[in-house]
């Protein structure tokens, strides 16, 4: 790629439907920096008539033998110059989504070789499926292929943009189908560069749309669209019920990567420097908008009041600043409103009695234009509480212990998400237990929040259904058939 796509030149007025970037039928409405309130962009808005011409321009394109007959080496290709594309503009992505989303530039730019890495690693699995011939059970050739399921939606949430719309955009294409991206409201512009980048690096026309706008109404209208055959969601779980109570009806497949209230547990013998950096990290990186942040802390009784008085030191010392400012570890979160809620949680936890051992206030001087909150550490508080049962999506830690196992066990599992946990110590047999017993989709043994394309994705009870990443993340995009070739030269013997 010659030259780089710079998002100054660029209209996000436009929707993209199907490679076409022109005005939506929704209008605009603004995205704002959260740093400081200001605008970064009047973005288009679709309508439901951009829905309707989306699906038919991926169904039109689904048919096209320029794809259809395309051959899983030859997509891969085009998977490789869309992550190629991504991880030239890198830089450029990361200060766009900076602006767009407050985060800091060292986790957006994290974000977009994330997506870069995807659509790569999409590609190599792609170059690499096989097919099964099966055991014949009786005189036929028996074969199980996988083929596109159709038209797919994919709908995002604001907390990775480009790193979750990638981990549905390469899949579902590898899989031969045609997508409809749905960004969240506050961060639609990372999707439509996206897009731009795709069709710039070849992707045939109509294959991709990208249609922000409200969930309720564009969200609402790909579920219940009677050509989209499959939902890819990443967001509440209020939401995602609300999905697969459509695709249910529908008989659709729906993938659901939904909300968390993940535990951390430490134990005694924990290597205690490596526990509170991880914690630490854990549940404030990203200002704690992050599904898997570990906000409840199971500290073991025998070195909790050591372990937290360090832990709230460290926390206060954190550098709470601007995305775009070298060194800032709290950048502001998403939006004003997304602050006041969460503000208000921590406001109702202590009126209840919950005790602040630091943060907790929305913070005034430099910082009173911006959607700030410090880092928060209560204690006080069971895990019954309304703090430790509900989704925070802030930098919001809530201190509890235990002195045996089992209760440890059940408490931690005594929640209705299941996303993920963290545990910390050197007792190998201890962690092995405790992993085995814990109800999450995900658990990290003295390291936290780290992430691979090749290690399965997901939640259990409200935290979701279905996997992202590994070998069979492409599968998961495409239909199974079983073929039955018969060879024998004797007639079925019927009829
Ligand atoms: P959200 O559910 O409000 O919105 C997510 C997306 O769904 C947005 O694009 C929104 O416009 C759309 N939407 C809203 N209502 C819809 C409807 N009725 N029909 C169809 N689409 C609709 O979530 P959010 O506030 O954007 O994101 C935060 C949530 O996402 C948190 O709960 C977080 O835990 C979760 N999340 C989960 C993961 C994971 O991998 N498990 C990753 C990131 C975020």
């Amino acid at each position: 790629m010659s030259e780089l796509l710079n998002p100054d030149h660029i209209d996000f007025a436009e929707i993209c439907v199907g490679g076409q970037f022109r005005s939506g039928a929704g209008g605009t409405a603004p995205s704002i920096d959260p740093t400081d309130g200001t605008l970064v962009a009047d973005y288009g808005v679709a309508g439901l008539d951009d829905v309707e011409e989306a699906v038919a321009m991926g169904r039109t394109a689904l048919a096209d033998p320029a794809w259809r007959d395309l051959k899983p080496h030859e997509r891969a290709r085009v998977l490789y110059r869309i992550g190629e594309a991504i991880e030239a503009h890198a830089e450029v992505i990361s200060a766009l989504q900076t602006r767009d989303t407050g985060k800091t530039l060292a986790e957006t730019l994290a974000l977009a070789l994330s997506a870069a890495g995807t659509f790569r690693y999409v590609a190599a699995t792609l170059e690499s499926l096989d097919e099964d011939l099966t055991a014949p059970r009786g005189p036929w050739v028996t074969m199980s292929v996988h083929e596109p399921i159709g038209v797919v939606a994919a709908i995002t949430p604001w907390n990775s943009p480009i790193a979750s719309d990638a981990q549905k955009v390469a899949p579902a294409l590898a899989g031969g189908n045609a997508v409809i991206l749905k960004p969240a409201e506050w961060t639609p512009l990372i999707s439509l560069f996206l897009a731009r980048l795709a069709y710039l690096a070849g992707l045939p026309r109509g294959l991709l749309s990208v249609l922000p706008g409200p969930g309720r109404v564009i969200g609402d209208a790909l579920v219940r669209h009677p050509q989209v055959r499959k939902v890819a969601f990443t967001g509440g779980t209020v939401t995602g019920r609300r999905i697969a109570q459509i695709a249910g009806t529908k008989l659709m497949p729906v993938s659901l990567e939904l909300g968390g209230k993940s535990p951390t547990i430490v134990f005694p013998d924990a290597d205690l420097d490596e526990a509170i950096a991880g914690v630490l990290y854990g549940v404030f990186s990203s200002t704690g908008q992050s599904c898997i942040a570990g906000t409840r802390l199971f500290v073991h009784e025998s070195i909790r009041e050591a372990f937290v008085s360090r832990l709230v030191e460290r926390a206060k010392a954190l550098r709470m600043g601007r995305g775009d400012a070298p060194g800032t570890q709290m950048a502001p979160m998403i939006a004003h409103a997304h602050r006041d809620k969460v503000a208000a949680m921590v406001d109702a936890a202590v009126a209840a009695g919950a005790r602040l051992l630091c943060g907790g206030k929305v913070p005034l001087g430099e910082f009173a234009a911006g959607a700030w909150y410090p880092p928060t550490i209560i204690d006080n508080v069971a895990n019954t509480d309304t703090i430790c049962r509900e989704e925070i999506f802030g930098p919001v830690l809530a201190v509890l212990s235990w002195s045996d196992e089992d209760d440890l066990v059940a408490k931690a599992n005594d929640n209705e998400y299941g996303l993920a946990c963290g545990i910390w110590t050197r007792d190998y047999k201890a962690a092995w237990r405790v992993a085995r017993r814990i109800e999450a989709g995900t658990v990290w043994i003295n390291t936290y929040k780290q992430f691979s394309s090749s290690t399965p994705f997901g939640g259990v009870k409200n935290s979701g259904l279905g996997r992202e990443k590994g070998r069979h993340w492409i599968q998961s995009y495409m239909n199974q058939k079983a073929i039955y070739w018969g060879m024998s030269k004797d007639p079925i013997g019927w009829g």
